[in-house]
């Protein structure tokens, strides 16, 4: 007998998405647009002259200078990772030890809670209150009484949408005793953002992703900014070569049409406006469907009927996101939040 998978993992199944071919997809919250003709033509012409026999930049150089410019932060605030859930992993692993106490808020992006079981830190639950936010004054005082060590949201928040203010952020990191990851995964919707602030403090690490409003979730690309002393320590934790120069090489163009990808970002915040709206209008004649308005790109609905109406629309080729007591439509195109609408009114007609 060699080997038996140990207790942290021997239950686990391998990270399922959806699969197969939907005509609409809005259950994981990427952008719904492709990039246009002609920057996908200056893509292809830099992938040509990448040497593939080569390492790539461990710090992801040229890509963390057009993120930083794009942001306006300094580029030794910043370290690449392959995706942002690179980066939660590898910060919970390593500033962390043992058994120290993480704070998580409920409900939140799940991966937070799942990497501490992997790297056995003792995870912690802040209920969110009614409105499915988060109390900051009971934040601060929880992390405070309970000897907690980092204290990790998503702010604007998958799946609520509901966010805390710059002002509310800036209390609780100034105010806790511990290390604070604020993951702003969708705060190019918003702008509350703590991004060019991260120097002013010792215990605030921002996380940003390109998969959302960037629309580049299939480079995985992840960001975390904070002062130089953080950034040094993450730049000297993670793998050295954990983002490939494929990906270094694209993210460093796209990052370098801001104006483009800021009109992009206007017309999916108009989108999610109007599918909120729709999907308000909509449960004026459903009392089990509570619609939450929603600082990022999505829409949080609370209803019963979310099993059903979530096997209605895949048999129809329209993929959501079902969580329970709750379902959570990503913003698509016009067209697609459109067709969503007209089935999810057609189902609570039935
Ligand atoms: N944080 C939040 C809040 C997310 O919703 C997601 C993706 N669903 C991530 C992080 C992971 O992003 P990435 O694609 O950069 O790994």
């Amino acid at each position: 007998m060699a080997y038996k998978l140990n207790r942290k993992i021997r239950e686990l199944e391998p990270y399922e998405p959806i699969s197969g071919l939907y005509k609409i997809r809005l259950d994981a919250n990427e952008c719904p647009f492709n990039y246009p003709p002609e920057l996908v033509e200056q893509i292809q012409k830099t992938v040509k002259k990448i040497d593939f026999n080569r390492y790539p930049d461990p710090l992801a150089t040229e890509l963390v200078n057009s993120f930083s410019e794009y942001y306006g932060v300094d580029p030794e605030c910043v370290t690449a990772g392959n995706g942002s859930d690179e980066l939660i992993f590898l910060i919970e692993t390593a500033f962390l030890e043992k058994g120290d106490k993480m704070l998580v808020a409920e409900p939140d992006f799940s991966m937070y809670r799942f990497y501490s079981s992997i790297c056995e830190t003792v995870c912690e639950s802040f209920v969110k209150n009614d409105g499915l936010n988060i109390d900051v004054d009971k934040l601060i005082k929880r992390v405070n009484d309970n000897n907690i060590k980092l204290v990790i949201f998503s702010n604007p928040c998958n799946p609520t949408g509901q966010g805390i203010t710059a002002d509310e952020a800036r209390r609780l990191v100034s105010s806790v005793n511990a290390l604070v990851i604020l993951d702003e995964a969708y705060m190019d919707f918003w702008n509350q953002s703590l991004i060019n602030e991260v120097e002013k403090y010792s215990n605030l690490i921002v996380f940003r992703t390109a998969s959302k409003s960037i629309g580049s979730a299939a480079l995985r690309l992840g960001f975390a900014v904070s002062n130089k002393v953080i950034s040094r320590a993450v730049k000297a934790v993670k793998s050295p070569y954990n983002v490939n120069s494929i990906s270094q090489a694209i993210g460093n163009i796209i990052y370098k049409n801001k104006e483009y990808l800021l009109n992009r970002q206007k017309a999916i915040v108009r989108n999610k406006e109007k599918l909120y709206n729709d999907l308000t209008k909509l449960a004026e004649s459903c009392n089990d469907f509570k619609v939450y308005n929603s600082c990022a790109n999505f829409v949080f609905v609370k209803t019963s009927l979310g099993r059903d109406l979530w096997e209605y629309l895949k048999s129809n080729s329209i993929v959501i996101r079902y969580m329970g007591e709750y379902i959570r439509i990503t913003a698509g195109t016009e067209e697609e939040n459109a067709e969503v609408i007209r089935y999810i009114k057609k189902f609570l007609s039935r």
